[in-house]
């Protein structure tokens, strides 16, 4: 066997997918460049931290759930002033994760706070961070089936191994009693093992209403407002005020 094709395999083997795919132009390149050995090597060895890098983004991405993509660079903080640059560059820096900080976004519907959730969602996966986005609704549903349905158990093992979980739009649907136990369930296992991000229309003075009993109401608030960053915004609908119309 020639030496490349027994190169290639081992590669394969080690599962170094850059050499694999890429020796003989690594050789050639190195012959016309005049690389020397340790040149060659750190290049080889670079590249393959890179692709297995890369690699694990996309299946943290993936992992993640989130129903479209946002970045904060899209975001015009211009239009939407109860947040500001200066407080998500803050965050953008992710060591609340370490923390285990978690984020509360409050204000009424097109404000922008699946779009900022989403955002801080991406780039914790850039620095390495396992994330689950789920709304309120999907999060109840796989809750109360996580019993009978692989499905919704595997859903469920996501949540619980990230470190940060986003719950998006709490308070659009309304909460039975037993739903309401299974998320009180899920904030404590979740209080201090990982960060929590919840967006809600409904102010924090609401969430007994919504919840459907003070006591529990008081635990939830307690376990995720311990160490708690609060956005009460307000403002102006983007949805509305960027209305795009067919006539
Ligand atoms: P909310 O979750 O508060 O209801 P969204 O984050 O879903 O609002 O925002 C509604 C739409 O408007 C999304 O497409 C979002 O990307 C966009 N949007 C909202 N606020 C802004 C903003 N300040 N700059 C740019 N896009 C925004
Ligand atoms: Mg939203």
């Amino acid at each position: 066997m020639e030496k490349l094709d027994r190169i290639k395999e081992l590669a394969k083997e080690l599962k170094l997918e850059y050499l694999d795919a890429s020796v003989d132009k690594i050789i050639e390149e190195a012959s016309i460049n005049d690389s020397s050995y340790q040149d060659v090597l750190l290049s080889i060895l670079e590249s393959e931290i890179y692709l297995k890098d890369k690699k694990a983004q996309e299946r943290r991405l993936k992992f993640a759930g989130f129903p479209v993509i946002k970045k904060i660079e899209d975001f015009d903080f211009n239009f939407q002033k109860s947040i500001t640059k200066k407080q998500i560059n803050r965050l953008l820096e992710m060591d609340w994760i370490d923390r285990m900080y978690n984020l509360i976004l409050l204000g009424p519907p097109g404000l922008g706070k699946t779009h900022i959730s989403i955002s801080l969602g991406y780039r914790a996966i850039e620095m390495g961070y396992k994330v689950s986005f789920v709304t309120m609704d999907s999060l109840m549903h796989t809750l109360k089936t996580q019993e009978i349905s692989r499905k919704s158990k595997g859903k469920m093992n996501r949540i619980l191994s990230s470190s940060l979980v986003i719950i998006d739009e709490l308070g659009y649907l309304p909460i039975t009693r037993e739903e309401a136990n299974l998320f009180f369930q899920l904030i404590s296992s979740l209080h201090e093992q990982a960060s929590i991000i919840i967006t809600s229309n409904k102010g924090l003075e609401d969430w007994t209403e919504l919840l459907g009993d003070p006591a529990l109401t008081t635990a939830v608030l307690d376990r995720i407002t311990h160490r708690c960053e609060l956005f009460n915004m307000s403002g102006k609908s983007y949805r509305l005020e960027h209305r795009e119309s067919l006539f």
